[in-house]
Parts: C-alpha cells; sequence; structure tokens
C-alpha cells in the first residue's frame, strides 16, 4: 500500500516550554488569542508507524499513562487519520508511542505525539506534502502541534499556531518538577476567564491582541538566563496555582535551591526551573528529589520533530 518502499518509520518530537505567555480577552468565539514565546526541550516522544490496514495504537513509556486514551479520540490516530483523508491514502496505520512527556503536565505531549504521527505516516505513505501544508495539518489538529513540528525557539500569536522564529543562542538548562495529578488546560482557562470578571478590568487590564515583550527576545537572543530568569511570565500561572495550591510550595522550594527562577509550564502542572548552567541543574535536581518530588532535567532550544534511523 505504501510507495516509500519502507516497512516503518520512527520519529522523535520534543515537548515544550512556554518561557512567555500571556492570554489576551476572551473573543466572541469563546477563544483567548496568546503570545507565546516557545522553547522546544530534550523531553523526547518517540512514535513508529507501521503499515497496517487499520489504524490501531499502543502506547509505552516514563510517565504516568493512565490518562493518555487508546482510541479514536487519541491525538495521533486523528493525525493519521488526516493526513490519510488530506492525501487520499486508503490504507491504516499501527502507532506505537514512546511517551516521555508528562501527560496533561502543559508541556505539549499530546502535541508531540500528533506532530510525530504526520511526519511519520506522511514519510511512510511516500505522500510527501510540501512543508506548508504539512504545518496547515498540523494547525487543524490543535495549536501546538505546528510548533512541535518546528521546534526550536518560536514565537506564537493568534491561538498559538502562527507560527515565526524568534533569534536564540546557546542552551538553557531545565529542571522540571512533574506532578502525579494533570490540569486539564480548558479548566484553567476558565478560572483565568473568573478571575478577570472577579477582579475589574481596571486593575488587572488583559490586551485583546497580547504580544511578547522584547526583554523575552533579548534574553533569547543573548542566550542569557539570568535575563531570561527576569523576563519569564505566564498568563495561566495564577490561575493554575489557585486551582492547584499546592504548586506554590514546588515553585518556593525550587528558587531556594539554587533556581533563577521557576514558572508553570503552559497550564501546569509542570513547573519548570531555568538554572545558570548544567552544575546548579544537577544540585536543583538533587534538592528537589530529595524533597520527593519527580524531577528530570532538560535542555533547549532543540529540533522539532525528526525521522531517526535505528
Ligand atoms: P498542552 O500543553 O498542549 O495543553 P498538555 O501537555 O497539558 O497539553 P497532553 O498530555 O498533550 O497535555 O494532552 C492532554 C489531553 O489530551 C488529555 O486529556 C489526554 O487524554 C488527551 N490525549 C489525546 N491524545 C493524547 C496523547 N497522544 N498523549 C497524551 N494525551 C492525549
Amino acid at each position: 500500500m505504501t510507495t516509500s518502499g519502507r516497512a516503518s518509520v520512527h520519529v522523535k518530537a520534543p515537548g515544550k516550554i512556554n518561557v512567555f505567555l500571556k492570554v489576551g480577552t476572551l473573543d466572541d468565539s469563546g477563544y483567548h488569542d496568546v503570545a507565546i514565546a516557545y522553547q522546544a526541550v530534550s523531553l523526547y516522544e518517540y512514535v513508529r508507524v507501521s503499515d497496517a490496514p487499520d489504524f490501531s495504537i499502543e502506547v509505552t513509556g516514563s510517565v504516568e499513562l493512565s490518562r493518555v486514551p487508546l482510541d479514536g479520540s487519541n491525538i495521533a490516530i486523528k493525525a493519521a487519520r488526516l493526513l490519510a483523508a488530506r492525501t487520499g491514502f486508503g490504507g491504516g496505520a499501527r502507532i506505537e508511542i514512546e511517551k516521555h512527556v508528562p501527560v496533561t503536565g502543559g508541556m505539549g505531549g499530546g502535541s508531540a505525539d500528533a506532530a510525530a504521527t504526520l511526519l511519520a505516516c506522511d514519510t511512510l505513505w511516500g505522500t510527501e506534502l510540501p512543508r506548508d501544508e504539512l504545518l496547515e495539518l498540523a494547525r487543524k489538529l490543535g495549536a501546538d502541534v505546528p510548533f512541535a513540528l518546528t521546534g526550536g525557539t518560536a514565537i506564537g500569536t493568534g491561538r498559538g499556531d502562527e507560527l515565526s522564529p524568534a533569534l536564540a543562542q546557546g542552551t538553557f538548562h531545565w529542571v522540571l518538577a512533574l506532578a502525579d495529578f494533570g490540569l486539564s488546560t480548558p479548566a484553567v482557562y476558565r478560572e483565568l476567564d473568573e478571575h478577570r470578571t472577579r477582579h475589574a478590568q481596571d486593575i488587572y487590564p488583559a490586551d485583546p491582541r497580547p504580544t511578547v515583550e522584547t526583554n523575552v527576545l533579548q534574553a533569547l537572543r543573548a542566550g542569557d538566563p539570568h535575563m531570561l530568569a527576569d523576563a519569564m511570565h505566564n498568563d495561566l500561572q495564577a490561575p493554575a496555582l489557585h486551582l492547584e495550591p499546592s504548586l506554590a510550595d514546588v515553585l518556593e522550594l525550587g528558587e531556594q535551591n539554587g533556581a533563577l527562577a521557576g514558572i508553570v509550564s503552559g497550564s501546569g502542572p509542570t513547573v519548570a526551573f531555568l538554572t545558570a548552567d548544567v552544575d546548579s541543574a544537577l544540585e536543583l535536581q538533587v534538592a528537589l528529589s530529595a524533597a520527593r518530588l519527580t524531577v528530570v532535567r532538560a535542555t533547549g532550544p532543540v529540533h522539532g520533530a525528526r525521522v531517526i534511523t535505528d
């Protein structure tokens, strides 16, 4: 059925940290415009796609997997079906995902799976869509999916899916505190909207068309973790802390143990700590592990979804 002549294709795609996230006012369609500075980090999802008559999925990995759906609602199956419909491919795909990005952790793990599946199927099936068409399909699957394809450092506006690359140099060292619970992205946005309604807009004004502040762009361009630590911001952090007050203790613990700054990643509950260098990251990892937190280290920026040979 496939024209690539391969039995399977293996792709890896990164999770992400939003080093800056501003949320605009709620629009009439019930969405918010956002301004995001994305950084892809070295926590990867691995997706292998093999030729098969039907669509099926299997999920393994190092993170808690109980919240990952194993039916047609899995975003990886949606991605494969969308590409098949777009290209007229008549077969199916067996999709094997090895997950290392925390599920419902605010790090775009599902989006990475979708991006990896699009690229893997496109390669396996020999459909080889032009890059901009693949990005268009990615956008239909979710606002964070295009960034998982492109990776690196990028600014996302609109729903977060209108991407422009950002200049960046150097490597940033992160320590990530993973929670043993998830936070639903829609619930965190709802909490933000309710907060903004409760507290008058004149006290907490939201910009309908938010932009990424220039000090963030300067810090990324300089590759300077101290500058970035001062510039990081996330409008979803306060509502995430309101829903899960225990995250405030995690943030404080990290900052007491050498982090330059901590930030809730996206809608949380993962907390990302920026450190000055690899040694500080190692020390912080030890301190947080001693406090019985589940911690991983990651660096960024890294590349987006790529075919790997094995
Ligand atoms: P984001 O930061 O993009 O909002 P997230 O990292 O918080 O997302 P994900 O783990 O990407 O969260 O996905 C969250 C939801 O998507 C869960 O409710 C889960 O049931 C559903 N889901 C569908 N497909 C997947 C997948 N392949 N991996 C993980 N979750 C998936």
